[in-house]
Order: C-alpha cells, then structure tokens, then sequence
C-alpha cells in the first residue's frame, strides 16, 4: 500500500461521531491524492515502503484543517485612529468626524489599488495559516461601488489561488449604504440587484451573498429583495443579523434557508427557534463583542436547547476585530459566551464547515475527505481554547501537502550571535 503522506501517532481530533471530539489517541492516518484514504488506530497501520513521506506526530493533536467562516481580511489600512479614539471614550460621530469609522474605510477602499490591497492582505493570510486556518471565507462591502465591490473580490479570487487555503468569496455590497446613496436606502440596494451583483456573478466572483440587516443597517424588506436575488442566481444567503438589537434578522435568512446568522447578541428566542427548524448555523464573532466593549452576550443557552450549531470566526476586520488567531477566538467563545471546549472546536471545523456550505468534503476528519489538517503542539484538544492569544500550531497540510512548520525557537543560538545579553546571572 502506498500514500502520497502519512501521520503516526497522533492523537486524532476527529470531530465526528458519540466520543468526545471524535477522540483517536494514537491514530494514524493515511492521504493520497489529497484526501484520507486511511484513518484508525495506528497499531493496524498497513505496512507501506519506507519511502513514503511520513511525519512522526509524538502524540500531538491533529484536528481537521481550521474553517474562518467569516471575514473581511481584504482591506487596506488599519484601525488604529478608531481605536486610539475609542479607548478614550469618543463617540461615533467624533471619531466619523476625525476620518475614522465607515466613512473612512470606503474611502481608502476606493482609493486602493488592486495590488495595494492584495498587498496588505497577504501578511495576514500568512498568520492565518501559520494559525491552522486552511479555508477561509472574505467579504467584499468596504468600498460600496462597482469598482471597489468588484476588486476586493478579485483579490479574494487571486489569494485562493496563490496560497495554500480555499478562500470563499461573500458579496457584502449591503454592509452599508454607499455615500451617494445616503437617505436613498432603497435606491442603493437597486443598484446592488441590478449592477453589482450581476457583475460579480458574470465574472464568476462570488459564492455567496450577506448584507448588514439591524436597526442601523438594512430593514428586513430591503434585505428579502437583496436575498431573492441572490437566490434567482443561485446564491446562498448569510446576515449580519441582530448585533445591535433583535430586528430578526436570523428569521429572515431562515425564510430563504440560509447559511448562517451571525453575530445575533440580541437575537430573540423566535429568531432562534426559527434558525434551528432551518438549520441555519449561528456565527459567533467575540473579537467584535470584546472590541466594542458589548456587554449583551449572544443566548448560546437557547442554541443548545433548540438546536441551533455555533460556529465562531475571526471576523477579521481593521476596526472591530483585527483578530487573526483562531485560538484566541475559541478562548473568547467560552469565556466570554459560555461555550464548552469541545464546542469552540467544532465551532472552527465542522460548523464552520456547515457555515459554509463545505461540510461534505471538509470539517471533519474522515476517509474520503480533503487532507486539510493541522498538528497543534498540545496533547489535548481542549488546550486549544485554553491559553490566552496562545497559537500551539506547529504544522498546517492543505489537500495533503505541508505548506506551514512552526520554526524552533533556538535561544540559545541567538544568545551565541549576539555575544552579550541573554538571562544567565553571570550577565547581571
Ligand atoms: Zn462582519
């Protein structure tokens, strides 16, 4: 028998069937072509060449590869002069007023180029990965024209293809309404359904559709016309929904069997209720609820009781969650919303595979799926939510190949080449 690569050893986090996390302690697995084509306990491993590439997991966790089922990593700029004024108590209108906020953002979008923003988005794509991230979904709805719209998806297109993760493309053209839209809501999403979103699809640039639905954003009326028309293109649909008040935005992506709801602080228990009769998962996002100092937490107690899968994600975005590491997410999930461990670890493979519509070939580790895993330094699962903004990743596999290796840290050796300093007490 042969494989393109094999694991030993490793303790397998399969998230699948009764047992906790699908739990295999010394597992072995076996990829071929991209996909497991063996998985079980490493003592039945089939006898295969000593050629073939194997890696020695000395009982680390192996989980399947991380799904970030919700992001706006393509961006330009950071939120830095939001944040310097928050801490400090501005309100929105004086930090709009120093350039900061919404407005600000569209404008450097729009003033982006393409190679600007592909740019300044790869130092994070590289920190996802090196993160355990290996599918990542990107929002457009930062610069709120056609151009803008277009571009950030191209450039989600262009990284999907040069680099080692599966970037999903989100068309968010209703985030917000574009300035010379401004009072003219109406007029605006018009203009998504009868410019923007045809373009997008003609050019093959978008897999799914999301908006902003909340008092502050899009009413629910606006959003179901948005939404139809996704549908009438085949789209699948997903909401920023209730984050600032129970507007039941999780409804309404449950009337057109969506994705995911995300957000959903202030969601009420109908919406909830309404959410698991369609089986639409909850996006959790505690970077933005930490961020904005939110102290309404989402009612993970009704998703339990109704059934209604959590996801979590990083929701990287420069000025409400500039937030790249998956782990700390899982953290942030059960300490600040109450999630077990072993949920804040589904919530990053198979329900965030869910979220987006990719469980039947990713999510889980399973014979038959794509190779997409990562080996943490840990000997538990459970000690991946446990740390604070603590990423054990040592290596990261897409389809079968290794494409991330923690490298060893080697004091020592930097002691040596620096010729002084360092912690021994000869040195004091
Ligand atoms: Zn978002």
């Amino acid at each position: 028998m042969t494989f393109d690569l094999i694991i030993r050893n490793a303790t397998l986090t399969c998230m699948t069937g009764a047992r906790p996390y699908g739990l295999l302690e010394r597992g072995a697995l076996g990829i071929s072509e991209g996909r497991i084509v063996w998985l079980g306990p490493d003592q039945d491993f089939p006898v295969v060449s000593p050629a073939c590439p194997a890696i020695d997991a000395r009982g680390m966790v192996v989980t399947p590869g991380l799904v970030d089922c919700h992001s706006h990593v393509v961006h330009v700029g950071d939120g830095l002069l939001d944040f310097e004024l928050k801490i400090t108590g501005a309100t929105r209108e004086e930090v709009a007023a120093a350039g900061g906020g919404v407005g600000g953002l569209v404008a450097r979008s729009r003033a982006a180029s393409e190679e600007q923003l592909y740019g300044e988005t790869v130092p994070r794509i590289k920190a996802m990965i090196a993160s355990g991230i290996t599918t990542l979904e990107s929002k457009s709805g930062l610069g709120l024209d056609l151009a803008s719209e277009l571009q950030v998806m191209r450039v989600s297109r262009a990284l999907g293809r040069d680099f080692p993760l599966d970037v999903q493309s989100t068309f968010l053209g209703a985030h917000g309404v574009a300035p010379e839209y401004r009072g003219r809501p109406d007029a605006y999403i018009d203009f998504l359904v009868e410019r923007v979103l045809p373009a997008a699809v003609q050019q093959g640039l978008v897999d799914a559709v999301d908006g902003f639905c909340d008092t502050i954003g899009f009413s629910p009326a606006q959003m179901t016309r948005l939404f139809a028309a996704a549908r009438s293109h085949g789209l699948p649909v997903k909401l920023h929904a209730d984050q600032y008040s129970d507007a039941g935005a999780g409804q309404l992506v449950a009337r057109f069997n969506g994705l995911s709801a995300d957000h959903l602080e202030y969601a009420s228990k109908a919406t909830i209720g309404a959410m698991a009769e369609a089986g639409v998962v909850a996006g959790l996002l505690p970077g933005a609820n930490w961020m904005l100092r939110e102290t309404q937490m989402p009612p993970v107690h009704w998703m339990r009781e109704l059934g209604v899968e959590m996801a979590l994600a990083t929701n990287n975005n420069p000025i409400s969650s500039p937030l790249t590491m998956p782990t700390m997410v899982m953290n942030m999930g059960c300490v600040r919303f109450g999630l077990t461990a072993e949920e804040a670890v589904a919530a990053f493979t198979r329900v965030g595979a869910r979220a987006l519509g990719l469980a039947a070939d990713r999510g889980t580790l399973e014979i038959g799926k794509l190779a997409d895993l990562v080996l943490w330094d840990v000997a538990h699962p459970a000690e991946l939510p446990y740390r604070i903004a603590h990423n054990p990743c040592h290596t990261t596999i897409k389809a079968g190949v290794v494409c991330y290796r923690a490298a060893p840290i080697q004091l020592q050796s930097l002691w040596e080449t620096a010729g002084e300093g360092g912690f021994d007490n000869d040195a004091r």
